[in-house]
């Protein structure tokens, strides 16, 4: 199903988010985490692409248990390091398994300076892709400003011009703090951005992710949530705990306040993704 057709209406839901495993012999173990979640019957689930675009048969062999699972992919597609032979190559086989949706983006720069091949930007993987076949392209965003960008006006300016080259959807960032995604949908409407946007809710249930979370994201860790892993990040169930009821709270309050499409980052972990659905049954309906 295509995720433009599912993100229609104003019914609450949740996607979730897994990553496919850096070797070989990591995916029948990933493709059976993949199918618990599954289970939860999310509105859709998508799967990372390897950083520097390394393990693309990885990606698709994760999406094709999405897939078998009755769950909607979605394949994350990541372009700076890659080539356009190499591309069509990676959506051909996409295409040939039947996936409908793609999450088009340029992927961190390589630390060596090495210079960009093919693509520079995601929105000229954007174009590209829609030049290749008929699929549902989404892309992601930034509420906090992405970190390289030197101000948000300029990230904002971009990020226009990615979704003029033919977005259907978005998907952010994660964020800690409700207040800054508000502020960021309030500047994409005034700027005429007006795609669904997925909010992206990571749970930090392990004390090891809350340095590494803000280190990747360059998002700003709210006082409340910072004095959380203060007094837990010692004891691995408390924090557990405490991750998963913060991560609930926030999304009571987007849907509170009129978000539809929650994206859950649950990080391979089905048991996060469960315990989030059960905070919420009564709120977001599965399925
Ligand atoms: P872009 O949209 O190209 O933006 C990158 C930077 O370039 C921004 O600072 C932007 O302001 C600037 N820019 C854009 N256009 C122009 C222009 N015309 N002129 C000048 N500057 C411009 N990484 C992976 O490796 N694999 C994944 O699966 C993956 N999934 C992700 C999913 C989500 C939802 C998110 C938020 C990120 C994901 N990433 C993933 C990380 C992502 O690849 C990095 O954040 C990367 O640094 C930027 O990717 P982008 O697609 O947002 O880039």
């Amino acid at each position: 199903m295509r995720i433009s057709s599912i993100l229609q209406d104003d019914k609450v839901r949740l996607s979730c988010e897994v990553f496919p495993p850096k070797k070989f012999d990591g995916i029948a173990q990933v493709c059976q985490v993949t199918r618990e979640i599954a289970a939860l019957k999310p509105a859709y689930m998508s799967v990372t692409y390897g950083a520097a675009g390394s393990t693309p048969g990885h990606t698709l062999a994760v999406a094709k248990a999405v897939q078998e699972s009755g769950v909607t992919p979605l394949c994350h597609l990541t372009c700076v390091q890659s080539t356009k032979e190499h591309v069509t190559q990676v959506l051909s086989d996409m295409k040939a398994a039947g996936m409908e949706n793609v999450l088009a983006l340029r992927g961190d720069l390589p630390a060596s300076g090495e210079p960009c091949r093919d693509f520079a930007y995601a929105s000229e993987l954007v174009e590209f892709i829609h030049t290749q076949g008929d699929f549902d392209v989404g892309a992601a965003c930034y509420p906090e400003g992405h970190p390289e960008c030197e101000s948000r006006i300029k990230d904002l300016e971009h990020l226009k011009r990615k979704v003029d080259a033919g977005v259907d959807f978005l998907t952010t960032q994660m964020f800690f703090d409700n207040g800054i995604l508000y502020n960021f949908l309030y500047r994409c409407l005034r700027a005429g951005i007006d795609v669904p946007v997925c909010a992206g809710i990571m749970p930090i249930c392990d004390p090891r992710q809350v340095k590494r979370a803000v280190q990747l994201s360059g998002s700003i860790m709210p006082p409340r949530f910072a004095a959380i892993a203060d007094r837990f990040a010692h004891d691995p169930e408390a924090m557990a705990q405490a991750g998963i009821a913060y991560a609930t709270e926030q999304i009571i309050d987007l849907v509170a306040n009129g978000i539809t499409n929650i994206h859950l980052y649950t990080m391979n972990k089905p048991w996060i993704a469960r315990k989030i659905v059960e905070n919420l049954s009564s709120i977001i309906h599965m399925g």
